[in-house]
C-alpha cells in the first residue's frame, strides 16, 4: 500500500502498487500484468489535478523515470518527447535546441502527458490549449498494444487522444509543434473591473497573451499584459522576485492564514491585496515569463464558457457575490483561448473564456464552487477536466458533441475497462 495525495492535499488514496517504468517495454508490461491480474490502472503525472483522475486502489503508474527528448526536427520545428517529461525540464531542453512552446499555462510543474490529458491552457486568443500544440501521440492501450496516431494517421483517434483523461491508455511519446525561441515582455498593472469588462476584446487584440485577476469585494483587477519583444532579458530579476515570491506568495500565505482565523477580516485583506498591485515590467525568454511560482496551496474550479457569454457571466458572478455579501479572498482568474476541434476539449468548436476560482486548501471550497458552477452551467460552461466540478455522464454527453465518438473509440482501445476507475465510470459510462 502506498499513500498518495494530490498537489492541494484534498485527494488522498492508497494504490496497491505503484510502478515507475523506465522504458516503453516496461510500461507495456504493467498493462499486461494488470490485464492478467484483473486490476485497474491509473496514471499520474505530477498530481496537479484537483479532480480524482488518478485515484485507484489497484495499479498507479508514474512516468517520472521516463522523461527527456527523443528526437528534434529543426526544419519541421517539432520535438518528440517522453510523455513523463515535466514542463520545466521540457522547456529547458527545447531551449537548448533553439525551440520553445508557443504558449503555456501559469506553472511548469506538470508532465506534458498530464497537461494535455486535461486540456491545460494558458491565455491568448490566437492560441488553443496545449493539446493543440501536438501533432502525434503514442500510447499503450488497454490491450497492451502500442498505438500511434497523428494529425494525418488515424486522425479521429488522435482527436480523442489529445484530451483523454488517461482513459485510452498510457501515453508514452508526444510530438510537439514548437516555434523558435522568443522573448516576451510582461506588464503587470492595476485597472478597474468595469473598465476591463468594457475593453477586454480590445486588450485581447492588443496583447499576445492577456489575462487578469479580479479581487472580489473590490472594484480592482491585476492585469497581465504580454507581448513579443526584442529587448534583452532583465539583468537583475530582483524586482520580479520580490513581486512574484513575496507579494504573490508569502504575503498571500499570511493573508490566507489570517483570514482563516479571523474570517471577518477577509474583505479588508482582499482590499489590501488589491492595493499592493503596482506597475511592474519583466522581460525574459518565453518559458520564464509565462510561469508564476505558486507556493500557497489551494483548491480550484475553472470553467470554460463561450466567449460571447463572458460579460454576462462576469456580471452574474459580481451580482451573486454582492447579493450574498460573500467575502472572497482569492482573486478570480480570467483567460481567453482559441477554439479547437479536439473531442473532449472544453474549447471544442468555440472561442472561449476561462474563469477560475480558488480557495485556500485549509478551507472548505464546495459551497462557493457549487454556486459559481451554477452560473457557469447556465451559460453552457464546460469544466476544466483537472479542476473541481460535478460533471457526470448525462451532462458531459450533452455538452460535448463528440462525446459518443470519444467513448466508442475509448471502448475499442480499452475493452476490459482497465483504465476506468469508479470516478471515470461516472463520467464515461454513467454508473
Ligand atoms: C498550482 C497549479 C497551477 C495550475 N495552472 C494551470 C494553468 O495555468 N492552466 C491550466 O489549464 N491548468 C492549470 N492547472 C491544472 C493542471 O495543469 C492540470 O490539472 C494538469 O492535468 C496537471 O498535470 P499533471 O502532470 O500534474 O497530471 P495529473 O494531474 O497527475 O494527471 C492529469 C491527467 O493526466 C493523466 N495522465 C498523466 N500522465 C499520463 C500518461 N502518461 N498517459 C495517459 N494519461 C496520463 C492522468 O491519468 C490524469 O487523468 C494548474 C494546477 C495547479 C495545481
Amino acid at each position: 500500500m502506498y499513500s498518495m495525495k494530490n498537489w492541494s492535499g484534498y485527494l488522498k488514496w492508497t494504490p496497491s502498487d505503484v510502478y515507475l517504468p523506465n522504458t516503453e517495454n516496461e510500461i507495456q508490461e504493467v498493462v499486461l500484468k494488470a490485464l492478467n491480474a484483473k486490476k485497474k490502472v491509473r496514471i499520474i503525472g505530477s498530481g496537479h489535478s484537483f479532480t480524482p483522475l488518478s485515484l485507484t486502489d489497484d495499479f498507479l503508474v508514474s512516468l517520472d523515470n521516463y522523461q527527456g527528448i527523443i528526437d528534434v526536427d529543426k526544419e519541421k520545428l517539432t520535438a518528440t518527447v517522453k510523455a513523463g517529461t515535466k514542463l520545466h525540464l521540457l522547456n529547458d531542453l527545447l531551449f537548448e535546441h533553439g525551440l520553445a512552446m508557443p504558449n503555456m499555462g501559469d506553472i511548469n510543474q506538470q508532465s506534458i502527458a498530464g497537461a494535455i490529458s486535461t486540456g491545460t491552457h494558458g491565455t491568448g486568443t490566437a492560441f488553443g490549449n496545449i493539446s493543440t500544440q501536438i501533432s502525434k501521440i503514442k500510447f499503450v492501450n488497454g490491450k497492451g498494444e502500442i498505438v500511434s496516431c497523428s494529425e494525418t494517421d488515424k486522425p479521429e483517434l488522435f482527436k480523442a487522444a489529445q484530451v483523454s483523461l488517461g482513459t485510452l491508455g498510457i501515453i508514452t511519446e508526444i510530438t510537439l509543434k514548437c516555434v523558435p525561441t522568443y522573448k516576451l515582455e510582461l506588464i503587470i498593472d492595476k485597472e478597474r473591473l468595469d473598465t476591463v469588462l468594457e475593453n477586454y476584446q480590445e486588450l485581447n487584440k492588443r496583447y499576445r497573451n492577456f489575462e487578469f485577476y479580479w479581487f472580489p469585494n473590490t472594484p480592482y483587477v491585476m492585469l497581465k499584459l504580454v507581448n513579443l519583444t526584442n529587448d534583452e532579458p532583465d539583468k537583475s530579476s530582483f524586482s520580479s522576485y520580490v513581486q512574484e515570491m513575496v507579494l504573490e506568495n508569502y504575503t498571500f500565505k499570511i493573508a490566507c492564514e489570517v483570514s482563516k482565523v479571523f474570517p471577518s477580516l477577509t474583505r479588508k485583506i482582499s482590499g489590501i491585496a488589491a492595493d499592493t498591485i503596482g506597475k511592474h515590467r519583466k522581460v525574459n525568454h518565453s518559458h520564464k515569463v509565462f510561469i508564476t511560482p505558486r507556493l500557497v496551496r489551494f483548491n480550484e474550479m475553472e470553467y470554460n464558457i463561450p466567449v460571447e457569454a463572458y460579460r454576462e457571466v462576469k456580471k452574474d458572478i459580481v451580482n451573486w457575490i454582492n447579493k450574498h455579501n460573500r467575502t472572497v479572498l482569492f482573486p478570480l482568474e480570467n483567460r481567453f483561448v482559441q477554439g479547437d476541434d479536439i473531442y473532449l476539449s472544453p474549447a471544442y468548436q468555440r472561442d472561449s473564456a476561462y474563469i477560475a476560482a480558488h480557495v485556500y486548501n485549509k478551507k472548505e471550497p464546495t459551497k462557493y464552487f457549487r454556486a459559481l458552477e451554477e452560473i457557469f452551467l447556465a451559460y453552457n460552461g464546460r469544466p476544466h477536466w483537472g479542476k473541481m466540478n460535478t460533471l457526470t455522464y448525462d451532462l458531459a454527453q450533452k455538452k460535448y458533441p463528440m462525446f459518443d465518438a470519444f467513448t466508442k473509440l475509448r471502448a475499442e482501445q480499452d475493452p476490459d475497462q482497465i483504465f476506468l476507475s469508479d470516478y471515470l465510470k461516472t463520467l464515461f459510462i454513467g454508473y
